[in-house]
């Protein structure tokens, strides 16, 4: 737990090691809005401090309750109420990695979700206070000749958009090492986190409003932003990637259901994103395992991704995002299941080890304790 529960309690973290788990996943619940409140809604999820779980609460259930019966509970390796901040689930989430990208590591950062379920409003604070602390890092004299380089494109359907130039289309190529790379994808040099502030709004403004198309819209879109920190060799001539942290706000998750609906488009478009999910989850859990087959080809956003899955240095976390009303439970069941199948392997082992503790516990005792007394980042 070393690292992560001293992350968590807001310490600066420097000369540990990399945390053994490769995968984290970490479930956060929005709070109930005033909308839901007002046509009669309920807040249906509770999480559980003690034990770093959810439970999907039936009892208070209007909408047929013999359909929802029981009680769902899932455990995770942290469980973030609708009482946790943005810079809190920064510290649980994001801070581990940047230790990561600094050790020749790639990792990524996923928010999982149905749309307005809070992936957006989760992921976009990310990068800004990532920024902050990389480039704190940079001002070391060591590491003078390093630059942090941030790009950000979109999969769109079978396509993908630059969202820092122009939404231009950019073309994915696989080299002769089978290597696939997204082709004139803008990379911006960073020194100063108001810029990336900027560009994150650009991007932001681009995925939504980028095109005209009449069904193009954001949660038919997966955003992926990306830092890369590269070292200059050879008088500068020359760079080579040190690491790189990648930030992902997938499509919204109940459009992989888009299959079945009547406008042709929209069904492509749910098709690829169905196998997208699909692909991802397989890739992610192949990571912790000795999977001989893993499908990074299965989906141009696994495609693309690969390079942040392979090799003994990458880590992953998923936000799995969750809306607390009674109305999306179904989907809230989907993401959960989602997010438990992702960490299943993972749970098998920590069942195996003894002692058999939960990783996340520590950690998410330490954010619970922040959201009690409300303390400043
Ligand atoms: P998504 O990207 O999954 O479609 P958004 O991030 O756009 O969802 O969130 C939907 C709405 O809920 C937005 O208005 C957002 O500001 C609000 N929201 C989401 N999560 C939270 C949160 N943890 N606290 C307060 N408001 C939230
Ligand atoms: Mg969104």
């Amino acid at each position: 737990v070393g690292e992560a529960a001293r992350a968590a309690a807001g310490q600066q973290q420097g000369g540990q090691q990399l945390s053994d788990s490769k995968i984290r996943v970490v479930v956060r619940k929005r709070p109930i809005n005033k909308k839901e409140v007002e046509r009669g809604d309920e807040d249906v999820v509770e999480m559980d401090m003690r034990n770093s779980c959810v439970l999907v609460n039936e009892t208070k259930l209007k909408v047929d309750l013999t359909k929802y019966a029981e009680r769902h509970q899932f455990h995770f390796d942290e469980a973030l109420d609708e009482y946790v901040t943005n810079d809190q689930v920064y510290r649980v989430t994001v801070e581990p990695l940047v230790h990561t990208l600094f050790h020749n590591g790639k990792a990524t950062c996923f928010a999982y979700g149905q749309t307005g379920s809070g992936k957006t409003h989760t992921m976009s604070p990310l990068p800004i206070r990532a920024a902050a602390d990389i480039l704190q890092y940079l001002v070391r004299p060591e590491l003078r000749d390093v630059s942090l380089f941030v790009s950000c494109f979109e999969i769109y359907g079978n396509k993908c958009f630059d969202l820092l130039n122009m939404r231009k289309k950019l073309n994915i190529l696989e080299d002769g090492k089978k290597k696939v790379c997204v082709v004139g994808l803008k990379e911006h040099t960073v020194n100063d986190v108001e810029v990336v502030k900027q560009l994150i709004e650009e991007a932001n403004h681009r995925r939504s409003v980028g095109s005209t198309a009449a069904n193009a819209d954001s949660s038919r879109s997966h955003s992926i932003m990306q830092f890369a920190l590269k070292r200059f060799i050879a008088g500068g001539a020359h760079c080579r990637l040190v690491g790189k942290l990648s930030f992902i706000d997938l499509a919204g998750s109940e459009r992989g259901a888009d299959t079945f609906d009547n406008n042709r488009q929209t069904r492509l478009e749910g098709a690829e994103i169905n196998k997208s999910l699909l692909a991802l989850k397989e890739c992610i859990r192949a990571l912790d395992s000795d999977a001989r087959h893993v499908p990074f080809r299965g989906s141009k956003l696994t495609a693309v991704l690969r390079d942040s899955f392979v090799g003994e240095t990458a880590r992953t976390v998923m936000i799995a995002n969750i809306s607390p009303t009674a109305t999306c439970v179904e989907h809230t069941l989907n993401t959960l299941r989602y997010a438990d199948r992702v960490k299943e392997l993972r749970k098998d082992k920590a069942e195996r080890a003894p002692g058999g503790v939960t990783p996340g516990d520590e950690m998410y005792h330490a954010a619970a304790q922040r959201a009690a007394v409300n303390l400043p980042p």
